[in-house]
């Protein structure tokens, strides 16, 4: 044998292969799936001691055959910078969220297709914790599966990587361990969305009890350095009376208090390691004023937190997987304000989070943010997986969308979705040419898209997993199809924010 692997007799996945430190590296097609092959030469063989696996030598070098395992994942990351997430300042980015761990090679295909990390800098590695229990996966399978995924297509132009959604400070010491680079604080349950319709005696009385020592401020501060003041961001001129300021506090205050001490824990749990924050609010009832921005951002600020991106919520409805429900006028209105004073305070990131399907959303953010942008989109990708399953076993996809109707109105809960079950066409009565068309039917998609997690957990009464073994048998032995509808769907996502 050689030092290089085009001398061995393997089934080499051609794009996967790089020469780096000296070495040459790929993974080996077998019958089961693939492995990590690694050849070095003499002088580099000591690299082959980081990794596990069946190792062989020559006078011309060593070679290792090893398993997809989370060992060989985080040495690879260790030996090829370029797989080892970093934080991405305020680029342009899209978060292309993977809930089974098999959508990065066709994500890395839609970022390929519209020009590359140069024009929009992905982020394969995401998922929320929220996600991660459902789908019974940890930080490390999120970061393993991606990590594969960009090494199978030689994706050489780094990555983010976004511990979404996080609400307690373990989940940030989990995500931490495990090279997560960007950390979504969520202070969602902190909100208090009645402070909308509080009058001003309620909010008075609601602004005495807020956690003003956490904030370190008091209530007699704030409005001195609030009230009667104006100020003029770009087209806004943003005025605070006592009942916008009081609203603003009592709604976002605990919030605020939240964030900071996340982000003081994130500072010193990650030491010297570079990372990034995002701010979201956006699962939150009520939308976020441009006032609630400014106040809510103005006082991070003043508490020392830093962030590059920022997930008001909108107007309208940002449903999962369909598009955007609602007033593209006010919309655009509502986007531009917020894109405007993400400008003054940061410059920093507007994050649109559900951010799958919203067609008719990403040319006015596109426009309006001026590239200050990051795209979050998760769920779609198992709708692609669906859609795959579809045409390869249609027993299976019409089993799916059957139990997914059973499951509907429980797994509907934790999700702002408005399909209606007797609106969706039952399983049964869908000729088998037309069940991929279910996917394009509004109803149908949501039920489909909100039931994954109980999908993959059903068990059946043989006491085997009932959907998922099956589910991913189709998806591992059809790999070129699933990474073809991936790369067509997300195509159209990220194609509108290339300019
Ligand atoms: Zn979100």
């Amino acid at each position: 044998m050689g030092a290089r692997l085009d001398t061995l007799n393997l089934d080499l996945v051609a794009a996967s292969r790089v020469e780096a430190e000296g070495a040459d590296w790929a993974l080996a097609r077998e019958r089961d799936g693939s492995r990590l092959a690694i050849a070095a030469p003499p002088a580099a063989s000591r690299i082959l001691d980081d990794f596990e696996g069946e190792t062989s030598g020559s006078p011309a070098g060593s070679l290792l055959l090893g398993p997809r395992s989370p060992k060989n994942a985080a040495a690879l990351r260790r030996h090829l910078e370029w797989l080892r997430p970093r934080p991405l300042g305020t680029r342009t980015s899209a978060g292309l969220g993977d809930r089974l761990g098999l959508a990065t090679p066709g994500h890395v295909r839609a970022v390929r297709a519209v020009g590359g990390a140069a024009v929009i800098a992905p982020i394969f590695p995401q998922q929320s914790i929220r996600e991660m229990t459902r789908t019974g996966r940890t930080p490390t399978e999120v970061m393993d599966d991606a990590t594969w995924g960009m090494f199978a297509e030689g994706w050489c132009d780094g990555t983010g990587a976004d511990a979404d959604h996080l609400k307690t400070t373990a989940d940030i010491d989990a995500c931490l361990a495990v090279g997560f680079s960007m950390f979504t604080i969520d202070p969602g349950e902190h909100v208090d969305p009645s402070a909308d319709t509080s009058d001003a005696a309620t909010l008075r009385a609601r602004a005495a009890g807020l956690p003003w020592a956490d904030l370190t401020d008091s209530e007699d501060a704030m409005r001195r350095r609030y009230l009667g003041q104006s100020t003029v961001v770009e087209h806004l001129t943003i005025t605070f009376d006592e009942v916008t300021l009081l609203r603003a506090a009592v709604k976002y205050g605990r919030a605020v208090a939240h964030v900071a001490r996340m982000a003081r824990h994130l500072r010193h749990a990650a030491g010297p390691r570079l990372v990034e924050l995002e701010v979201s609010v956006d699962e939150t009832e009520t939308p976020t004023t441009p006032a609630e921005h400014y106040w809510v951002a103005n006082e991070l600020n003043r508490l020392e937190v830093e962030w590059v991106s920022l997930a008001p919520r909108f107007v309208g409805r940002f449903e999962k997987g369909v598009d955007y429900i609602g007033d593209l006028a006010a919309l655009e209105k509502d986007v531009a304000a917020h894109a405007a004073l993400a400008r003054h305070f940061g410059p920093y990131k507007l994050s649109l989070h559900s951010g799958s399907d919203k067609f008719s959303v990403y040319p006015i953010a596109a426009r309006l943010a001026q590239g200050l942008v990051h795209l979050k989109t998760a769920g779609t990708s198992y709708l692609e997986a669906l859609r795959t399953v579809a045409a390869v076993d249609a027993a299976l996809f019409r089993a799916i969308y059957a139990f997914a109707r059973e499951r509907y109105d429980t797994d509907k809960a934790s999700y702002h979705v408005s399909a209606e079950l007797r609106k969706a066409p039952l399983a049964a009565d869908v000729p088998e040419e037309d069940l991929p068309g279910l996917l394009e039917q509004f109803d149908a998609r949501e039920i489909l898209h909100v039931t994954f997690g109980s999908v993959l957990k059903e068990v059946g009464s043989d006491g085997k997993l009932r959907f998922k073994d099956a589910l991913f048998g189709r998806l591992r032995s059809n790999p070129e199809a699933y990474a073809d509808n991936l790369e067509r769907h997300f195509v159209k996502h990220l194609r509108p924010f290339v300019t």
